[in-house]
Parts: structure tokens; sequence; C-alpha cells
């Protein structure tokens, strides 16, 4: 049993306009599906990725309309890498993200820059991975964004120090340093912790709520049952629609999800059509007219781009 990789990676925003207009018409993901947070059904949960919203490609947000700005501290992830075909797409990016107004700065061979809410994202050349790319009328396919590489997480620990509850609990591999890698059949990914800020961190607007790991969907329930034995206070298994999922705190402060591979974004709109309506699971199905008056109106840039 092993897990395979990243799942997806959520996040919260305060203005889901700018959040869609950001990730979808300036980096070119595709916006997969538009959707509610299922434990908290009146905010959106917005989906990104690839073409087919494949697992390892996902960036989620949760709205909380106007949330003040939150602040990455011990136990919370303060940077996303997003991978790119090479380093000479970086110069396709720098002049793109500074045209749209998204101050830049090359570090090495990434390239820096902060979401509207002030999540901070690098692009960097991709590793092994398969590409996982969406279209985009305005990115060239060679320097479209082909993944989510890595993340950088604070942690409260000495980084130095290895946590057994990644390597002997999840199978995640240790190279010294923070970094730990998680190596699934077909894709890998990175988590690499720093030394936390002596500032507490604050949840809010630009933080990330939690990190998911893929499982294949027979695994699931094993997974579940190791994380218990081991002590860990595990979620009942939660049927998210696209995923089956369970949630579990780390020592290191982190939220873990493990999430199903399948049944995937595709279970409830055509796939050429991903993202284009307001999805609502059965159990919220009654809201639908009170939802479609709250939330704040959003259109799918690639609705347009298909007609
Ligand atoms: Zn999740």
């Amino acid at each position: 049993m092993r897990l395979e990789a990243l799942h997806h990676i959520t996040m919260i925003t305060a203005d889901a306009t700018e959040n869609v207009r950001f990730h979808a018409d300036v980096l070119g993901l595709r916006l997969v599906k538009k959707t509610v947070n299922f434990d908290d059904p009146l905010s959106y949960h917005l989906y990104f990725g690839d073409e087919t919203g494949a697992p390892g490609s996902i960036l989620t947000w949760f709205e909380a309309p106007g949330a003040a700005a939150g602040r990455a501290g011990a136990g919370m992830i303060h940077r996303i890498d997003l991978s790119v075909p090479s380093a000479d797409s970086l110069g396709f990016w720098e002049a793109r993200l500074a045209a749209a107004g998204v101050p830049v700065r090359r570090e090495g061979d990434a390239l820096l820059f902060a979401d509207p809410d002030g999540l901070a994202f690098a692009l960097v050349p991709q590793g092994a991975n398969p590409p996982l790319t969406a279209r985009h009328p305005e990115v060239p396919a060679e320097h479209a964004i082909t993944g989510i590489e890595a993340v950088r997480a604070y942690t409260p620990a000495d980084p130095a120090a290895e946590d057994p509850v990644l390597t002997e609990l999840l199978g995640f591999s240790f190279a010294g340093d923070g970094a730990y890698a998680v190596e699934g059949s077909e894709r890998s990914f990175r988590i690499v912790f720093d030394p936390a800020p002596d500032a507490p961190g604050l949840n809010g607007a630009g933080t990330v709520h939690h990190i998911a790991w893929a499982s294949r969907d027979e695994d699931h329930v094993g997974w579940q049952e190791r994380v218990a034995r081991a002590g860990g206070r595990v979620s009942p298994v939660m049927d998210r629609d696209y995923f089956r999922s369970i949630y579990f705190r780390v020592p290191t402060g982190l939220l873990f999800e493990i999430a199903t591979l399948s049944p995937g974004f595709a279970v409830d709109e055509d796939p050429e059509r991903l993202g284009e309506e307001l999805r609502l699971p059965a159990m919220h199905a009654h809201l639908r007219e009170h939802l479609e008056r709250s939330l704040t109106p959003l259109a799918n840039p690639r609705a347009a781009v298909a007609g």
C-alpha cells in the first residue's frame, strides 16, 4: 500500500471572482468544478486543474467572501510550487504575470509571485512527472503549467529531524533538511519543511486549509485503519462525490486528507463542459434556489472559449 502522490491542495479565498480571474484567466488552469463546501454549503468550493481534472493537478478554494488575510505560521503550508516544462518557460510567465500587474521575482530556477489573496507560489521546471496541462488560448502549449510539483510548509519541530509519521506511517522518504518525497506508481510529490517564523499563523484568506494525498480506491479503508491503529484521530470516510476522503491532523499541525483516485470530476458533468454549472451534492440539492441567488455569480472562462 502506497500513496499515489498528491491529490489536491485546498485554500481559502476572500473573492471567488478574482480567484477565477487569476487562476483560470492568468495562469491558464481549467476551472473543473464549481460546487459548494460540502461541510458549509453556503460557500463555494472551486476546483482548478488540468483538462480532465486529474488527481495531482488540482488546486481548490473555499470562498469566505471578504475574509481578512491570513498568515502562514507553524503547521501551515506557505508556498505551492507549480511546474512548467523547462526553465525556458519562466521568461514567458515573467512577462505574462507582469502584464497582469502581478509582481514577480526570480530566485534561481524559480519564478516567485503571489495570487490575489497573497498566497505564495513558485513556477519551477518540472521533474519526472508526466505533464498534466490545461488549454488556454493565450498560453502556448510549450509553456503551459504542467502540474503541482511541491509545497513548502512551516514546522514547529526541527526540520533536520525525520518525522516518523511521514516516513513510517505514510511511506514518505526523507532526504534531509526538511525535504520529503512521496512516490506513487505514476507521480511523485515533494513537501519541504522550513523552520516556523516566530509569529503564530492566522487562518484566513490566502492560507492553505489542507493537503490531500491520493490513494487507490481499494487501499482507502486500509489507510483509515492504518492511521487509526497508529493512534491518529481519523475521520469517517466522507463521500465527496468526486472522490472519497478521510482527514487527520499530523503532529506538525498540518491537516492531511487521503482521497481516492476515482470517480473523478466527469461523474456529474460532460468532460467537455466541466466546471460550467453549479453542481450540488444530493444532500444540498434542496438549497439550489437559495444558493443561485446568494453565491457570487461566476462565469467559467472556458465556457466562452468552447462556444
Ligand atoms: Zn480536500
